[in-house]
């Protein structure tokens, strides 16, 4: 993937020098390894600062609610498809956007390779299929599929859904993957095996709430965590107001998450927050045979009302 590089930067040159965009959002390398972070440029000249490799796995459609401006972005697949979401959502209007689509092949998980390279990582160099990763104790090479974020290793929308240009040929996209083992497990416990599940989940959670920050879908002015009048929930890491946190931000995703990533990326201490999400997610497409962000011309099924919408839950 580190070959699209060249071809977003010509792509962000061109729009910024054309002035068909004010803006343009993409990646830059970070100043640690592994850890690309998003950028803004304004220039054609600061293209040159733009990159792309398996550590880009940030959402960027985060950066796109209520903004004015025309505004170029990088669009992998589950980017699009929360870009997708906030044009639905009135958030940003498709006119404004220039999308360049770039079909991914999968954002590598940073957590993982540092433990299979047993500590810190000093350098890490990518190629197609493997990255090379320099850490205390030598050089080891991984192959990329077997480091890749959970969420990507059974991700089956990898091209970009909405795009106006592209850097590449679409992928292949993954068939025969079982994207809910890990959810049937959950759902297969008894109620109390459940509750101390998610009890025992959230367990090292310190309320820091980079898990909603990272997320494109929690963009209310005031989240619900924040309000003082009323005050929904306490301050403190309690540890039901910790888990009255973690019920209600997945309920805000209903619908909307597209198993991104992103929140878990963004977790201090680890957190597999997507197991909150990745249930209602399971649960959306079966009761409404949905997934959130492929269709700009649909309404999402809990925006709307059917006379044959389930309603099993409430009889
Ligand atoms: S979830 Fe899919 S589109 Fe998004 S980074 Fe992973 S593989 Fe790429
Ligand atoms: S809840 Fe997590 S996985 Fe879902 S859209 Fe938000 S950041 Fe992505
Ligand atoms: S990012 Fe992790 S520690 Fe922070 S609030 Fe979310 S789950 Fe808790």
């Amino acid at each position: 993937m580190i070959r699209y590089t060249e071809k977003i930067r010509q792509a962000a040159r061109q729009l910024l020098e054309s002035g068909k965009v004010d803006v343009f959002i993409g990646f830059r390398k970070g100043t640690v390894p592994m850890m690309s972070e998003p950028t803004l440029i304004r220039n054609a000249q600061a293209a040159e600062t733009l990159h792309w490799d398996s550590n880009c796995g940030i959402n960027l459609a985060n950066y796109l609610p209520k903004r004015s401006e025309r505004i170029g972005i990088v669009a992998k697949g589950c980017d699009s498809r929360n870009i997708v979401t906030h044009i639905v959502e009135n958030q940003i209007r498709r006119e404004q956007l220039i999308i360049v689509g770039v079909p991914c092949e999968g954002m590598v998980d940073r957590r993982k390779v540092t433990r299979m390279a047993g500590g810190d990582i000093l350098d890490v160099v990518e190629e197609e299929s493997r990255i090379i990763v320099t850490g205390k104790a030598g050089q080891q090479t991984f192959d990329k599929k077997d480091v890749l974020q959970e969420n990507c290793a059974i991700c089956i929308h990898r091209n970009p859904v909405v795009y106006d240009e592209l850097v590449a040929d679409l992928v292949e996209e993954q068939k025969d993957v079982d994207r809910y083992e890990d959810i049937r497990a959950i759902e297969d416990k008894t109620p109390e095996e459940r509750w101390e599940y998610f009890q025992k989940l959230i367990e090292p959670c310190i309320r820091c709430y980079a898990c909603r920050n990272a997320c494109p879908l929690c963009y209310c002015p005031t989240c619900f965590v924040d309000e003082s009048k009323p005050q929904w929930l306490g301050k403190s890491i309690d540890r039901t107001d910790t888990m009255t946190f973690h019920f209600l931000r997945a309920y805000h995703c209903a619908g909307r998450c597209t198993d991104c990533g992103a929140c878990e990326r963004a977790c201090p201490v680890g957190i597999r927050v997507r197991k909150f999400t990745k249930k209602l997610e399971k649960d959306i497409k079966e009761l409404y045979d949905w997934e959130a962000g492929l269709a700009l011309d649909e309404r999402p099924p809990l925006d709307r009302y059917r006379p044959d919408d389930p309603n099993g839950f409430i009889l």
